[in-house]
């Protein structure tokens, strides 16, 4: 790998990371009243290669609640876990163009559209359950502590709060339930899903999640392997089409690659086979998207080339660089 594109990284992060400090839009989300005591201003980036070198800049040692960006991990637990026949049988791959909350089914299917929003993640969190029974947090923190390199811990206050806030998404375990999506307990269900989602990270932990998923399910420091490669596959082709909530179109035009954001402020994206990106900025757009996050990983695609379509494409025109 080369010392050069450590040395463009050094240089071009704190750029980015300097002409975006000073946008304050968006809000923080306070649907969860923990998450709204954030402070709101944080804003740190992080870079790793596929070969564990690592960029950073700003707040990137913050920790902050890892929410949505779970779902990616939690969806590839299960298909290394079932396969994704059987994964098929609990959760879709179709972007639904619907809110992350949505209580919805695929009609054709009776299943949710995809395992990006919470009903998709929550059907995951009952075939996992169903897999490991009380079991499934610990293998489940086990598996994110291995993607991230280091053991993680949840924020308990988050963890209460999502529980004593969390009737919508209690809602869509009853329905899933009804659906015969799974067959276990909705509150052991929700509580396995209110704990991924309270799980802390850092930006430096996202982009080294990010790196492992790149760097085809090995993390690239510990030599780890986390997933086979054919779940990674497939938990990337769902991050590129349904991985920004209802902002995945857009974010597939102006980044082009898959990603992965939460309502803390975090958002993960992946160079297939190069490099992860880790961002946290807490305040979010309509959609429940990171603001600076997204404008970072903008910037970021921009400069490196990294979109997967862009016209010097062999995976990313960050391979010339090389
Ligand atoms: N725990 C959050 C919820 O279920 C996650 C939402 C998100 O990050 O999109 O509402």
């Amino acid at each position: 790998m080369p010392h050069s594109l450590v040395a463009l990284l050094e240089t071009l992060l704190p750029q980015v990371h300097a002409s975006l400090r000073n946008n304050l839009q968006g809000e923080v989300a306070r649907y969860i009243p923990e998450l709204g005591k954030v402070a709101p201003d944080q804003f740190g980036m992080a870079v790793m290669l596929a070969n564990g070198e690592l960029v950073s800049v700003g707040d990137c040692e913050s920790a902050f609640t890892i929410q949505s960006v779970s779902k990616a991990f939690s969806y590839a637990m299960l298909l290394d876990a079932l396969g994704p026949e059987d994964v098929a049988k609990v959760v879709g791959v179709q972007p639904s163009g619907e809110p992350f909350n949505n209580i919805t089914l695929d009609p054709r299917t009776q299943r949710p559209f995809n395992p990006m929003l919470n009903a998709g993640a929550i059907a995951v969190a009952g075939g996992l359950y169903e897999c490991y029974g009380e079991e499934s947090f610990a293998r489940m923190m086990q598996l994110f502590g291995d993607a991230a390199g280091r053991p993680l811990e949840v924020d308990e206050a988050v963890f209460q709060s999502e529980q004593a806030t969390g009737d919508r998404n209690r809602a869509i375990g009853h329905l899933l339930r009804a659906a015969g999506v799974f067959q276990a307990p909705v509150d052991a269900v929700l509580e396995l899903y209110f704990r991924q989602c309270s799980v802390l990270v850092t930006a430096r932990d996202l982009a080294a999640m990010a790196a492992t998923l790149s760097n085809l399910g090995t993390h690239p420091r510990t030599d780890t392997n986390v997933f086979n490669p054919l779940t990674v596959r497939q938990t990337l082709s769902v991050m590129f089409t349904c991985g920004m909530y209802d902002g995945a179109g857009n974010w597939a035009c102006n980044v082009g690659v898959p990603a992965k954001s939460g309502v803390g402020g975090g958002i993960l994206a992946v160079i297939n086979r190069q490099l992860g990106v880790g961002v946290f900025s807490p305040r979010l757009d309509a959609a429940g998207n990171s603001v600076r996050g997204q404008l970072a990983c903008i910037h970021l695609a921009e400069e490196l080339g990294l979109h997967i379509f862009d016209s010097s494409n062999a995976g990313s025109a960050l391979l010339d660089a090389r």
